[in-house]
């Protein structure tokens, strides 16, 4: 079910969200919901508490580029539980948008490697080595979990910029 996307600066957005020890099916009811959310937001990655669920709780859809057609696969979306990382290295900058702050685009400096050790649905151990756009995806939705929204690390002034840009926008 789509369901609503919590929008900038909502403080709900600041919350640390809290391990999943259950997975069950409520669990897989809010990842169908996350991932209805993200194909119909046109995402690429969703985090839990982007739709108020203060869980571990993060789903990533790179779709695949076959020149006119862009194709979302469900089969091709990570979910990932109560993810940590245990390799950070390097660093690059790309350009990141959020569903949570629509129309905002800026460039963001992160580890360019990453290993991650997550749980499945089912709660198997999984680990998840990258060092491609996937490794940006999920250290955005990462953030999200630890309450933070990508336009927080940006410089002074930058940020001065999408302050003042995101009030208009709101009028
Ligand atoms: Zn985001």
């Amino acid at each position: 079910m789509v369901k609503d996307i919590v929008v900038y600066p909502d403080k709900r957005l600041k919350m640390v969200s809290d391990e999943v020890t259950e997975f069950n099916e409520e669990l897989h009811m809010l990842l169908d919901d996350m991932y209805d959310t993200m194909v119909k937001k046109k995402g690429v990655g969703l985090a839990a508490i982007q739709i108020g669920i203060a869980k571990r709780v993060l789903i990533v859809n790179l779709p695949e580029d076959d020149g006119d057609d862009v194709a979302v696969n469900k089969e091709d979306t990570f979910e990932i539980i109560n993810p940590v990382f245990t390799k950070l290295e390097g660093s690059c900058k790309n350009q990141e948008g959020c569903l949570s702050v629509p129309g905002f685009y800026e460039d963001v400096e992160r580890a360019a490697s990453i290993v991650m050790e997550y749980q499945n649905r089912h709660g198997e151990k999984k680990v998840l080595q990258n060092q491609d756009f996937l490794a940006i995806a999920l250290q955005h939705e990462m953030d999200h979990l630890n309450g933070k929204v990508f336009v927080e690390k940006l410089s002074i002034l930058k940020r001065k910029k999408f302050e003042k840009e995101w009030k208009k926008k709101q009028k």
